[in-house]
């Protein structure tokens, strides 16, 4: 079964965020979303029973009873129904986790194959596409060499835009061409549906963490996997097999967060926005990585494939990982922690938190440099964030005269 058509196109999302998957509250005479906790599923039916079952062990929905709580929850379900929606998509799959979504897509498209894999990429993907985990074969490539590291065996073309930790910006359009007959999949955790719809581009799948932005307050920990029905019966049948279902509870959650993505992505936007030249000004910094800023957006992808830069600031710090890590300590609002697109501003040290894992060569060529912060801009207002960011540049302005006195 397909979602249900959205009663809004993509030029009232803001309607569409807050109405999708709730299209029968009327009907069902309730005004927030119930959540079906059932670990299994009465059946009454015997042969009813058998039919629902074949029919997701292939990959579909329940035809009635859902049989069991692994396979398939009504919770859930409304979740993936309003991402899809949200996404312009047919499906979506969702999982307990950003980690549970795209190893059950590398599963279902590439088990035995060849995976492109375009860097810089979040940590923990990386770390699993060199873990020697599955059983896939992965070439690394930059987004203009994707075309090159095609073989006859290639199954999947993963790329991550805007790309973690540094903001760089990809082409989907450009890649989805270089890839050919190849199916993409964008993790667009840092854009949302709001500022980027990549199946719009020819992407056949999209993810997003949504334990950050779609979940929203930092309470939940979720994947979702937008795309065709086709593939969403594949990603059906690996999650039935490896567990990794999204819980009921998680899934209410995701739903509590999306009525109000949209204008969370646009204040904290705005937010980051007021940010970014101040710190590009300040003496301590000496660089500003932000979609758009400082030319480092030169094909004009902000504006046409992103409808904003967003609100994750990237910044270098004088002094390296020492004086990064005194303006860290000295923060007093922002709060030092990994995740992003909460309600709060959070801030952390990629080379020694997310991207510790890869290999310092790795690091060193993807930008990720010891004196790299990392700051998710939340809600607060501006001119909060600025005056606790002023006092950590303070606090990273002495430990760098304290390092050139020692010097
Ligand atoms: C956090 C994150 C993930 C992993 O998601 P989890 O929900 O933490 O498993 C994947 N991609 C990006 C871009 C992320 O920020």
């Amino acid at each position: 079964m397909r979602s249900p058509a959205p009663a809004f196109g993509p030029q009232y999302l803001d309607a569409l965020a807050v109405h999708a998957g709730r299209e029968d509250f009327l009907s069902l005479g309730v005004h927030a979303p119930p959540i079906d906790l059932s670990s299994t599923y009465p059946v009454p039916d015997p042969d009813a029973g058998t039919a629902s079952y074949d029919e997701m062990a292939a990959g579909g929905l329940p035809q009635g009873s859902a049989i069991y709580a692994r396979l398939h929850n009504p919770t859930v379900a409304r979740a993936e129904q309003a991402v899809a929606q949200l996404e312009g998509a047919e499906s979506c799959v969702a999982f307990a986790s950003g980690m549970a979504a795209l190893s059950a897509a590398l599963l279902a498209l590439a088990s035995g194959r060849h995976v492109v894999a375009v860097r810089p990429l979040y940590g923990g993907t990386d770390h699993l596409l060199t873990a020697n985990l599955l059983p896939v074969r992965v070439t690394f490539a930059a987004a203009h060499e994707v075309r090159d590291a095609l073989c006859s065996d290639t199954a999947l073309v993963l790329v991550e835009t805007p790309a973690n930790p540094t903001l760089a910006l990809h082409d989907i359009a450009a890649i989805v061409h270089a890839a050919g007959d190849v199916p993409v999949m964008v993790d667009s955790t840092f854009a949302t549906p709001v500022l980027q719809r990549p199946l719009e581009l020819g992407a056949a799948l999209v993810m997003h963490s949504a334990t950050k932005f779609l979940g929203g307050h930092g309470d939940v920990v979720a994947g979702v996997i937008a795309t065709s029905e086709a593939y969403a019966r594949r990603l059906r049948q690996v999650r039935i097999l490896t567990g990794g279902i999204l819980h009921p509870l998680a899934a209410f959650l995701l739903l509590r967060g999306l009525p109000t993505l949209p204008m969370r992505v646009r204040l904290a936007q705005a937010n980051a926005q007021a940010l970014v030249a101040r710190l590009a000004a300040h003496p301590m910094v000496t660089q500003v990585h932000f979609p758009g800023h400082d030319g480092s957006d030169p094909t004009g992808l902000v504006g046409r494939q992103m409808r904003g830069p967003g609100s994750l600031i990237a910044f270098e710090v004088r002094g390296g990982h020492d004086c990064a890590v005194a303006l860290m300590k000295a923060l007093k609002v922002i709060t030092p922690a990994v995740s992003l697109g909460s309600t709060d501003s959070l801030i952390q040290h990629p080379a020694g938190l997310t991207h510790r894992l890869l290999d310092p060569a790795v690091r060193a060529a993807e930008g990720i440099t010891d004196g790299l912060l990392r700051l998710s801009v939340g809600l607060e207002e501006p001119d909060a964030l600025w005056a606790d960011l002023e006092q950590g540049l303070l606090a990273a302005t002495i430990c760098l005269e304290q390092e050139h006195a020692v010097v």
